[in-house]
């Protein structure tokens, strides 16, 4: 993982002072646990937000650090099991850099005519990857980490990722766009992969 954002997490740590603030630095790191298929809460529709406050924020940073430690590239609040409108992203963070990204209330619309195919890959249904079509173009109106009106134009995986997301604060799973054989078989691997890690972990 990459850490230069952080000054404390440089890994040229000389004094017992620096030690003690990166440790701290560390414990305030809040990681979530992610939900997995067939979680029920994975289903819901999530709410709007009224306000972007401080505890707005708190939950954002959360999902960020979370998103992080998972090695994923966007996160929705319910699956940290919190049904609410917003979205982290982060589509630097496979190449090594933070580029964090917030998305409160967002809504999309005008979707290109022209789909793509784009193998997807979700932290709730880790380890399964399949591929999806979706519009390759789209525009998103969101809030964002100061509660500000944003407008964009998404291309690409930009527009892959936006289009993943909002369908968690939908309660729907990209495989929910296969196959009901290729989903039930998705399933399948999951819980059969976080018993062994259960079991690992025991
Ligand atoms: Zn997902």
């Amino acid at each position: 993982m990459t850490r230069k954002h952080c000054p404390l997490w440089t890994g040229r740590t000389k004094t017992r002072l620096e030690e003690i603030l990166r440790l701290a630095y560390l414990s305030l790191m809040a990681i979530r646990e992610i939900l997995t298929v067939p979680n029920p809460i994975l289903k819901e529709v999530s709410k709007p937000v009224d306000k972007v406050d401080e505890e707005l924020r708190s939950l954002m940073d959360d999902m960020l650090d979370s998103m992080y430690a998972a090695d994923g590239i966007g996160l929705a609040a319910i699956q940290v099991g919190v049904p609410k409108r917003v979205i982290v992203m982060d589509l630097d963070w496979g190449r090594g850099e933070r580029n964090p990204r917030y998305f409160v209330n967002p809504v999309l619309s005008d979707p290109s005519d022209n789909k793509l195919p784009y193998e997807e890959g979700c932290l709730s249904v880790p380890a399964y990857y399949d591929e999806v079509e979706r519009p390759d173009r789209i525009r998103i109106d969101y809030l964002d980490y100061d509660g500000k009106p944003q407008t964009e134009i998404a291309e690409g995986m930009f527009a892959v990722c936006i289009q993943h997301e909002m369908d968690h604060l939908e309660g729907i799973l990209f495989i929910d766009h296969l196959s009901r054989l290729k989903r039930q078989r998705a399933v399948q691997k999951v819980k059969k992969l976080v018993k062994q890690r259960e079991q690992d972990a025991a």
